[in-house]
């Protein structure tokens, strides 16, 4: 009795406390049931087992400590696994089945569509804290296609490795099992699929198709978006595969609640495997990405110049493989080594792009060291010379480096009017005419903080 009081007090604490995609792909699938005289904790696999043992164990006992006078000890396991049959292994050839005239013709029509591209593979997906979840997820899924996260839902932000990871799982389970039905679709493709099966009236080919199919991948399928027919059409493929313990995996640029024009059928039905994101990747993993690219380049990068790219491109991973491409591409035009400064020389569009992202305080710290000045000075009221003028330079520089409003650069000049700003732009403006020093001045700052 107090065992199930326990877990029902957790359960509400965990729904309360986390993201429900996360409580439902976590908490939800556990069981608890007591054992002579333990806490029996069954998770339906041991993937969720062990994310489970570390990130919420700890809140787990501290619920526990509540209800109970003395803890009992905690046991964990792993649901059975699903039915023997591996959904991967080669069809059993079909005693009973009529032979089907259509069939060769089915295949020969939308067998050439769902290729996968043999070169994003697991091997060369760099790992780190944003993406370690879906990788872990998607790997799992690949070992047991079918048996462990059925349907698999990615999503994340363009160019964070989407379509890399689910490819990846394509190959990999191609690997492990040759034989596979494996289909890679965009989602546009499966779209124009369904309008011409339409057209063309070959709906029961294009179901027989897709029924046929061991793995479907689906990427980008917020595409689906306000397309009525392909999502019913997409909804028995779906049900369909899935019944049959076929896996499907899908990406999207959102969470699939967020898809607007989707159908709720839909989405509550994505929710019933798990759902994982990718997140933007930090600064060390896009260093390790660099590096990754580049000696899968066959050169070695420098971990000084990898840094410095990294922290220029922050804003995907496609973005940073440009960046480097053309890092290299500029070398070996110039006949140059790959360096800081050929670096800088080759992304100086993205540079200066990235220059209108220089933070205020980064401004205000640098006119202050410029001019040997404190910046409780710079951002104070006092109006002496050795002040004004500083102070002057630095809004200019706000305004001309960041996007910031007049009235946001004032606030942050220690509560100043949205008029003073003005007033400093100008009066720099009329200095550096008429005073080469200030020019010079300003111009340097300029440098400084572009990098
Ligand atoms: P998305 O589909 O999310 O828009 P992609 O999968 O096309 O992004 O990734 C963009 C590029 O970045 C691809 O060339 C891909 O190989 C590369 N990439 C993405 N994530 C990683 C990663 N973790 N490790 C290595 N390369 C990656
Ligand atoms: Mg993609």
């Amino acid at each position: 009795m107090q065992d199930i009081s326990f877990w029902d007090s957790c359960l509400r604490s965990f729904e309360k406390s986390l993201p429900p995609q996360q409580y439902n792909s976590w908490i939800k699938p556990l069981l608890l049931n007591s054992e002579n005289g333990s806490l029996v904790l069954t998770a339906p696999n041991s993937f969720t087992l062990k994310l489970v043992q570390e990130r919420f164990l700890p809140e787990i006992n501290r619920q526990a400590g509540l209800v109970y006078s003395r803890v009992p000890p905690f046991e964990f396991r792993v649901l059975e696994a699903e039915p023997a049959t591996k959904p991967c292994d080669p069809p059993a050839p079909k005693k009973t089945a009529p032979v089907n005239d259509n069939k060769p013709r089915v295949e020969a029509s939308f067998r050439n569509y769902g290729k996968l591209n043999p070169n994003l593979s697991f091997n060369n997906f760099v790992i780190g804290k944003a993406n370690q979840l879906a990788f872990a997820a998607a790997t799992q899924v690949a070992e047991l296609p079918g048996a462990s996260y059925n349907p698999l839902f990615i999503y994340g932000g363009v160019g964070l490795g989407k379509t890399h990871l689910i490819q990846a799982i394509g190959n990999q389970i191609k690997i492990n099992n040759p034989q596979a039905k494996i289909c890679y679709m965009h989602a546009e493709r499966y779209v124009s699929d369904v309008v011409r099966a339409y057209q063309t009236n070959k709906f029961e080919e294009f179901k027989q198709y897709y029924h046929s199919l061991d793995i479907l991948l689906i990427d980008d399928i917020q595409f689906f978006a306000g397309k009525n027919k392909t999502q019913e059409e997409f909804f028995y493929a779906f049900n369909n595969l899935i019944d049959s313990h076929k896996q499907v995996i899908m990406t999207s640029d959102t969470f699939p609640k967020e898809i607007s024009g989707l159908d709720t059928r839909l989405v509550s039905r994505f929710g019933w495997g798990l759902t994982v994101a990718i997140e933007p990747p930090e600064l060390e993993m896009r260093v390790a990405i660099l590096l990754k690219k580049a000696s899968l380049g066959g050169y070695v990068l420098d971990e000084t110049v990898a840094f410095f790219i990294a922290k220029h491109v922050n804003s995907n991973i496609r973005e940073l493989e440009g960046a480097l491409k053309r890092v290299e591409a500029y070398v070996k035009f110039h006949r140059r080594p790959v360096s800081v400064e050929t670096a800088k020389e080759a992304l100086k569009d993205i540079l200066i792009a990235q220059s209108r992202q220089i933070s205020i305080e980064n401004i205000q710290k640098t006119v202050a060291d410029y001019y040997h000045i404190k910046i409780a000075d710079l951002l104070s009221k006092k109006r002496t010379r050795n002040l004004t003028r500083p102070r002057q330079t630095a809004m200019s520089l706000a305004r001309e480096l960041t996007t910031m409003s007049l009235p946001e650069i004032g606030y942050a000049f220690g509560g100043k009017d949205h008029s003073t700003v003005i007033h400093a732009c100008k009066t720099m403006a009329n200095l550096r005419g008429l005073d080469t020093t200030i020019d010079a001045d300003y111009k340097i700052l300029l440098l400084t903080l572009r990098g």
